[in-house]
């Protein structure tokens, strides 16, 4: 309690956390705002929760996503977090309901990226998440934080670590939730996603030119958080 008031009363900044998909960036992100008393939000939660409102009203056809009937959607989307009381993690909504489990499911992850790749849906979701950013005192993760949301987040990192490596974290993920999961399907997707994410038009991932660069392959949860708050604290003590 006395360390996050400590926290509270410096200035605030802007955290953007971008990488690869299955990095851990979420898990890192969301400790640390925690432990300084800042909003935490996913924004891969975000896109995925367009992408199940796809599913769920049948705009995934055999020709590919239809994009005028989401357009004409867009609007109607409404994505909020909930802070859940027991575990202090948030769970995504969409259009009020909780649909934290179903945006993980691997039929949303096969199709995010296509999705994600639309430029009316970045450019209405980017909107939201420079909403959400306007007091500071924020961490946000995804692909294109600290080049397009936040670019003058005063502290950038970006997360990288071998595909093999996060799908087997993914797979582990899912395995532990009592998810069916195939580890062959997974890496597939893991390589599937870096590829859209890395070549699509509209704001494709890439690191920040101020952004450090963080290879966590061989780091254990601990090391990393010991590493993320020793940045955060280089940033906010000068
Ligand atoms: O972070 P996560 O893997 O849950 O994100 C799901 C997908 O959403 C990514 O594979 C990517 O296609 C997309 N995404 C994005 N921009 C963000 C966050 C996520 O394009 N800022």
């Amino acid at each position: 309690m006395a360390a996050i008031f400590k926290w509270n009363i410096m200035k605030k900044i802007t955290i953007a956390i971008d990488g690869y998909s299955s990095c851990g960036k979420s898990t890192m992100a969301k400790d640390l705002a925690r432990e300084i008393g800042y909003i935490y939000i996913d924004s891969g939660a975000m896109y995925r929760a367009v992408t199940l409102y796809c599913l769920d009203n049948n705009l995934f056809t055999e020709e590919g996503i239809d994009t005028e009937s989401l357009k004409k959607a867009m609007p109607d989307i409404r994505i909020s977090f909930l802070l859940d009381k027991d575990t202090q993690r948030p769970i995504t909504c969409l259009n009020g309901q909780p649909v934290e489990d179903r945006i993980r499911s691997m039929e949303v992850s096969s199709r995010v990226s296509p999705v994600a790749a639309l430029d009316f849906v970045r450019e209405a979701l980017v909107k939201q998440q420079q909403e959400m950013g306007k007091a500071k005192g924020i961490v946000m993760d995804g692909r294109d934080i600290g080049t397009v949301v936040f670019p003058d987040a005063e502290l950038k990192i970006f997360v990288t670590a071998s595909a093999e490596i996060r799908a087997q974290r993914r797979y582990d993920e899912l395995k532990a939730k009592g998810q069916d999961a195939s580890y062959e399907d997974i890496l597939n997707n893991v390589k599937e996603r870096d590829y859209i994410d890395q070549n699509r038009a509209v704001s494709p991932l890439r690191q920040a030119e101020d952004a450090i660069l963080l290879d966590n392959s061989q780091l254990t949860i601990e090391e990393q958080k010991r590493w993320l708050a020793e940045q955060f604290q280089r940033v906010v003590h000068g």
